[in-house]
């Protein structure tokens, strides 16, 4: 019996986890950081929340034998990035980072690359009047004092800073979106910029669209993340995996 520990919490992991599960004498676990409420649960086993830091991921490992771990986690879940290849490295327990690419710029975007919040909060600032914050629920504090901007908050639960804001509305929704349905969301709503997160994968619909209508993106570069064994997608996981 093989055992691999998946750090999840993004679609690629979700896909990693019903492709291990097919496998004969393989257990695969998928840890979740417990943020959403009715989280997705993947296939085979589930455990939820923290582990503690470097020290308790470390004491985990060893405790339930794990032979690799997968760390499948968001680009921007920088810390578990770091705690991950500390506890590997610790424990002798090979270590794979699923990550999907970032994003890239074609010609005709009109992106603002941003290393950080407040360097995109003050971009808004200055130039937003009527902004799309496709952005998390704990991202949102940058733009909160900026009351002279129009803010369209989308997101999969409201957040509790959306009182704090003097011109704002809630938009509940969970993605993949189409392309037509988000040009016409910019639209009815007169958006003028887009702030979002580098996540990368897929070709975003919003950003498709935002560039169909020329509108202004602020694209919050990744945080940085230890270097590591990485992998694109699932093929490729389960090739690094040995499998
Ligand atoms: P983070 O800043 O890297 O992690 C903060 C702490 O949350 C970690 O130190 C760890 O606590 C715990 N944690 C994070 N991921 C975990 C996991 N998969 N299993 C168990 N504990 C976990 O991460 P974050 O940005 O708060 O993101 C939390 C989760 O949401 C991640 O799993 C990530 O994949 C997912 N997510 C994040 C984003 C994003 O933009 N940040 C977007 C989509 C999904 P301990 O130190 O106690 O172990």
């Amino acid at each position: 019996m093989r055992t691999i520990l998946i750090l999840g919490g993004t679609s690629e992991a979700y896909d990693l986890a019903a492709r291990l599960a097919e496998f004969p004498n393989m257990r695969v676990i998928t840890s979740l950081a417990g943020r959403t409420d009715t989280p997705r649960l993947p296939a085979g086993d589930v455990r939820i929340g923290g582990f503690g830091g470097v020290a308790g991921l470390s004491a985990y490992l060893r405790d339930t034998a794990i032979d690799a771990v997968v760390d499948a986690t968001h680009p921007f879940a920088a810390r578990m990035g770091w705690n991950a290849v500390q506890a590997c490295d610790d424990t002798a327990t090979p270590l794979l980072r699923l990550e999907r690419p970032a994003w890239q710029p074609g010609p005709a975007d009109r992106w603002h690359g941003v290393a950080d919040w407040r360097q995109a909060g003050q971009w808004v600032a200055s130039h937003g009047q009527r902004v799309l914050l496709a952005v998390g629920r704990q991202d949102l504090d940058a733009f909160t004092g900026l009351d002279h901007v129009w803010f369209l908050i989308r997101s999969v639960q409201e957040p509790e800073c959306f009182k704090d804001f003097a011109q704002a509305e809630m938009l509940l929704a969970r993605g993949p979106f189409a392309q037509d349905d988000e040009r016409d969301l910019l639209v009815q709503h007169r958006i003028d910029t887009i702030v979002c997160k580098n996540s990368g994968g897929a070709t975003d619909a919003k950003l498709l669209a935002a560039c169909q209508l020329g509108l202004s993106v602020v694209m919050i570069q990744r945080p940085p993340r230890p270097s590591a064994a990485c992998v694109h997608d699932v093929d490729g996981a389960l090739q690094g995996l040995g499998l």
